[in-house]
């Protein structure tokens, strides 16, 4: 759709300086648009189709590789201009670190934001490598904007003690999977929420495109369930980061995200009727 008339604007965030394993998310967004043409618009588990709905494709941000306070600046004023405009917007990461630009601009709109996080990693660190901007501090910096009790974590299974420790006192961490999820999303009803997505909580057998792959993972299947139960919340921002495409050489994972993006973008515009669609405009 054209921008004015789109319900959902989709961003590339191509930033991964802070990796601290293997890099190449910064290419996710370039890769899966180029990839998209590859896969059917229409999603036989939600019987929706991405026609159906006013999305805009805005490409990708300009980010500086060297400074990744200059990149969550130019990130955060994007999404709040988004917002502004009164449409969802939908960021293609780049590594876990750029939520925290989506996050600060969705908290100056929402006061009462809270957030759900999809991760294998906890990423609550204070400091990584002596760094407060890393994509395994974002989520300890993302507490520092909401608050206690406003983070609530699912697929956690790889993190120091210190950050399991750190983290039952100051927000809700359900590890390994969703379970608890229902219960949550009952508790969030009517409540502004940021949903970010850390694909690495998928199992690397589904997702091995990825900077720092941990096995245990969940399935598709149990993903896109999660997707659908939180959907039904009044989603203000969301995300999905740290595809990274170098290491993705049979294209599974490009392709699992993909995936991934088209059925989070069905599930949340169906439930939150944003449906300023083609035929309409
Ligand atoms: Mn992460
Ligand atoms: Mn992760």
């Amino acid at each position: 759709a054209e921008y004015a008339d789109a319900a959902a604007v989709i961003f590339g965030a191509p930033f991964d300086a802070t990796t601290s394993y293997r890099p190449g998310a910064r290419g996710a967004s370039r890769t899966m648009r180029a990839e998209s043409y590859s896969i059917e618009t229409y999603s036989p588990y939600q019987d929706g189709d991405l026609t159906d709905y006013a999305i805009y494709d805005g490409g990708d941000l300009d980010l500086t590789f060297g400074n990744p306070a200059r990149a969550l600046s130019l990130i955060e004023a994007q999404t709040a201009a988004i917002l502004t405009d009164g449409k969802l917007p939908v960021m293609i990461g780049g590594e876990h670190l750029v939520t925290l630009g989506s996050v600060r601009a969705a908290a100056v709109c929402y006061p009462d934001l809270h957030i759900i996080h999809f991760d294998a990693h906890a990423d609550i660190r204070d400091t990584y490598a002596g760094e407060k901007l890393s994509h395994a501090t974002v989520m300890r910096r993302c507490w520092e904007l909401v608050g206690d009790q406003r983070i609530f974590q699912f697929g956690i299974r790889s993190g120091e003690r210190e950050e399991f420790i750190w983290g039952k006192d100051h927000l809700w961490c359900s590890r390994f999977g969703f379970s608890g999820l229902d219960d949550v999303v009952r508790s969030l009803a009517g409540k502004p929420v940021y949903l970010t997505i850390d694909l690495d909580v998928l199992d690397p057998a589904v997702f091995p495109g990825t900077g720092t792959p941990e096995a245990g993972g969940v399935s598709f299947m149990t993903l896109l369930e999660a997707i659908r139960l939180c959907a039904g919340l009044q989603i203000a921002a969301c995300d999905i980061t740290e595809l990274s495409p170098p290491l993705d050489p049979g294209g599974i994972a490009t392709a699992t995200a993909l995936k991934v993006l088209r059925e989070l973008l069905i599930a949340i515009l169906a439930r939150q009727n944003r449906s300023t669609t083609r035929e309409q405009t």
